[in-house]
């Protein structure tokens, strides 16, 4: 229902009626009976205007789509996903921490992505209202680009530079996605280039790779403070990461560390900025939210796959007291259960002592993703201009 707009075909412009609607515009209060004129437009289906159904009914006969006694909100946002290892979902190791997962999965990277698995997950962010993903692609990025694009679906492609072999751009991206890098596919609108983590990837070319994406002026992404092993890597060069990546011949022998926490050597590499989104921040001290909220830097919060994986939580909390852009992402389905934003919502709500609340927790899935991902002349609200895609609040919330 919630992409109603893209499987039926209006030429004229046309009302959608909701019991009410939450548009997410700041200081807009939610509009009971409301209604959306949506104009069908060369560039997709566009909110024409937004208010209540009886002031958008008066002005003259539109065909009325009308939902029900539902509450609307805007399209939701996943900030962070790996579509391309959907298929891995069930392989992997569960509440042992950040090395016990990682080495379940890596065995099984090789393996590219099927129809089905990717089929399936899209159809599992639609059918909750998620009309956007930024996707963080790796090996398989030129298959997922081709993906996403024939289905239609908004999405950052983020392919990932991972690697230590060559300070350079051109070497550490995926092979097929740097053969491909001059054809008309990687040079797309969507494409953007992104780091996969301090412990896998030297630090010149996260720096290149965000320069590149600043001179775009696209997102940059970032694995980052995921683990304690991260820390620690970064802080003294040991530990059971540390381990484990100079075992597998990606740490290089000359590794030295830089001695400083991974939001600190972020910063220190001038990475942090408000076109940057980091992901996961767990491992932080106050200064680090200092230097976060100090960047304007958007954190992409993963609750359930940091209880999945077992690293601990994120002190959102302080991130949003200290007034940093807060998203949400489900991260793969190989540290979730589902790819359902709301799932997600759910879980920050239910923890103990939990200070979320419901419209906090909408922006964290609407405006601030979008604001985050730069798209929000298209997304993260209900307003005339935008995109017509909306998805229904669960009646868990309400
Ligand atoms: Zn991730």
């Amino acid at each position: 229902m919630q992409n109603f707009n893209q499987s039926e075909n209006f030429s004229a412009d046309y009302l959608v009626r909701a019991a009410a609607i939450s548009t997410m515009v700041p200081g807009q209060r939610p509009i009971d009976n409301g209604a959306l004129l949506i104009q069908a437009t060369s560039n997709g289906d566009r909110i024409k205007a937004v208010g209540s159904y009886h002031s958008l009914q008066k002005e003259s006969y539109h065909k009325v789509v009308d939902l029900g006694a539902v509450t609307i909100a805007p399209g939701l946002i996943n900030a962070h996903t790996h579509l391309e290892i959907s298929h891995l979902a069930g392989l992997t190791v569960g509440g042992q921490g950040f090395v016990p997962w990682l080495k379940s999965l890596v065995p099984h990277l090789n393996q590219p992505p099927d129809d089905e698995a990717l089929n399936n997950a899209l159809k599992e962010m639609q059918s909750c209202g998620t009309v956007f993903a930024a996707d963080m692609a790796g090996r398989h990025a030129d298959q997922l680009a081709i993906f996403l694009r024939k289905n239609n679906f908004g999405h950052w492609l983020m392919v990932q530079h991972f690697g230590f072999a060559t300070p350079d751009i051109g070497t550490t991206l995926p092979p097929t996605m740097a053969e491909s890098l001059n054809s008309k596919l990687a040079n797309s609108e969507n494409f953007c280039r992104a780091g996969h983590a301090f412990y896998s990837t030297n630090a010149a070319t996260l720096q290149a790779a965000k320069s590149w994406n600043r001179q775009q002026q696209r997102p940059f992404a970032l694995h980052l403070a995921e683990s304690s092993g991260e820390s620690e890597l970064l802080i003294n060069g040991r530990g059971e990461l540390a381990d484990f990546f100079r075992a597998a011949d990606i740490l290089p022998p000359d590794f030295r560390p830089p001695g400083s926490s991974p939001v600190a050597y972020a910063d220190k590499l001038q990475l942090l900025d408000e076109m940057t989104l980091a992901i996961h921040c767990i491992e932080l001290d106050q200064s680090n939210i200092d230097i976060l909220a100090r960047r304007r830097v958007n954190v992409c919060l993963c609750p359930r796959s940091n209880a999945f994986i077992g690293v601990g939580r994120a002190p959102w909390e302080k991130l949003h007291k200290n007034g940093v852009n807060l998203c949400l992402g489900t991260d793969s389905l190989t540290s979730n259960h589902n790819l359902n934003l709301w799932h997600e919502l759910e879980f920050l709500l239910a923890e103990k002592n939990s200070i979320m609340d419901l419209e906090t927790g909408l922006k964290m899935l609407t405006l601030n993703p979008a604001q985050a991902l730069s798209i929000d002349t298209d997304f993260g609200t209900l307003e005339p201009g935008k995109k017509a895609l909306w998805s229904i609040v669960p009646e868990v919330f309400l």
